[in-house]
């Protein structure tokens, strides 16, 4: 008898938690919490079982993007890492761009780490990083960042993710000016994102992480 009062109590306990959630919401106090968006990442070899980039690296790349989407109520998960072959190495050209779509994983936000990144459209120059849309089936999209990128290159790229474009506003995530100030999105970039979150989260576009 006692162990079955004891199972009833937890029973009792774990529904008045279920409810202060929608009660919260009803009462008009925090949103829902959207999901964790998961972050699939994939790294270039130079040459095989040497990546471009070590784990360290990237995870630092990681948590500069966690801390400027956290005030957006964004939270974003790394959920696996995997080589990439090392003919992905050197993207020279949008057909090597677009030959990521191979790589990409369904239902995750691909993030490839490379070697070198060409400017496209001026050939003399190296990108630290770009939001590429496969031309031929623009929904197979990734992100690319280089191993010359700097700390925020991740969290620019996802902000082009969450349909921000560029910004003049020197120090601004999206812009390409740092003055060593810190770095962030302004009230109208997080709001955007939000709501580009939001509507990931209710088309249930990515397994929550
Ligand atoms: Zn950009």
């Amino acid at each position: 008898m006692i162990s079955r009062r004891v199972v009833l109590a937890a029973a009792g306990l774990s529904f008045a938690g279920a409810l202060a959630p929608g009660l919260a919401r009803a009462a008009g106090r925090a949103p829902a919490p959207l999901p964790a968006f998961p972050l699939s990442i994939a790294v270039a070899e130079e040459a095989a079982g040497t990546p471009v980039r070590d784990d360290a690296w990237i995870d630092a790349q990681i948590a500069e993007a966690v801390r400027l989407f956290e005030p957006a109520g964004v939270a974003l998960r790394k959920v696996g890492s995997r080589a990439l072959a090392p003919r992905f190495s050197r993207l020279e050209t949008r057909a090597d761009r677009d030959a990521l779509a191979a790589a990409i994983e369904p239902r995750r936000i691909n993030v490839m780490v490379v070697s070198s990144l060409r400017d496209v459209d001026d050939p003399g120059r190296f990108r630290m990083g770009v939001h590429w849309r496969n031309r031929a089936t623009p929904e197979r999209r990734c992100v690319i960042v280089a191993a010359n990128a700097r700390p925020t290159v991740l969290a620019h790229e996802l902000g082009h993710f969450f349909g921000l474009g560029h910004s003049g506003v020197d120090d601004n995530v999206m812009s390409y000016t740092r003055t060593g100030a810190p770095v962030s999105f302004d009230p109208a970039q997080i709001e955007k994102i939000r709501s580009a979150a939001r509507g990931y989260a209710a088309s249930k576009a990515f397994e929550p992480a």
